[in-house]
């Protein structure tokens, strides 16, 4: 085991808690074996021999994005024989198929369309959970939240708000690729940088601007295994 992770170790497994320090230590390690059997050793600790997760189903509304980030082969200008966005009658036939093979999440996530405005996304999410009344909604990157405030001339805020009350859930961390000025430059300059990713993900926190309640970040119900 690397030596600055012993003490932790001992902490660890005589339920001390650990301080700034030694997150510290554990970020900069690069001993994945020690780490992975201190995080399960806490993991058994908590929920026995139970995992959790979710079935998720993801759902890319439209492949369409006026951006051509350098990495990026699923956004496609409009006139692409292969660009596509998705009716309300496709969302609910989505949903119901997702239903029906046991989802408890949805992933929603699509391009930068240039045309489509916030009320294509307040209904997109409102048919979801009409179909679906149970479903958690976890939808759209920061890069989106600030397209949508862009096209309908509204701000980060009101987006996030008017999203909530359509029946979003949490945000999927995407848009993050590289949170360096320098890389962001070179690969994908026509999305929001760092500052804004980041300032947009506070918003959305439910102690911040957002008027949400405290299960704005939440996830949907887990499954469990053995
Ligand atoms: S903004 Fe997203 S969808 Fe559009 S090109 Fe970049 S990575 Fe692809």
């Amino acid at each position: 085991m690397d030596k600055a992770l012993k003490t932790i170790a001992e902490k660890i497994h005589n339920e001390v808690r650990l301080d700034a320090a030694d997150a510290l230590t554990l970020f900069e390690s690069q001993d994945l074996l020690a780490l992975g059997e201190m995080a399960n050793f806490i993991r058994e600790q908590k929920n026995q021999n139970l995992t959790y997760y979710n079935i998720n189903r993801h759902i890319n509304y439209s492949n369409v994005c006026y951006v051509a980030c350098k990495f990026c082969e699923f956004g496609q200008p409009k006139s692409s024989p292969k660009a596509y966005e998705l009716t309300v009658p496709q969302m609910e036939s989505i949903a119901q198929e997702a239903l029906a093979q046991g989802a408890t999440e949805f992933h929603i996530v699509g391009g930068l369309h240039p045309d489509l405005k916030l009320d294509y996304y307040e209904a997109l999410l409102a048919t979801f959970k009409r179909a679906a009344p149970g479903i958690h909604l976890k939808a759209f990157t920061a890069v989106e939240i600030d397209y949508f405030a862009k096209v309908s001339r509204l701000t980060h805020e009101t987006v996030l708000q008017r999203l909530v009350a359509a029946g979003l859930g949490s945000m999927p961390g995407g848009g993050a690729e590289v949170l360096t000025d320098r890389v962001h430059k070179l690969t994908h300059a026509n999305k929001i940088g760092p500052d804004a990713w980041l300032q947009i993900h506070r918003l959305a926190i439910p102690w911040g601007s957002v008027p949400t309640p405290p299960c704005f970040m939440a996830t949907s119900r887990p499954q469990q295994i053995r």
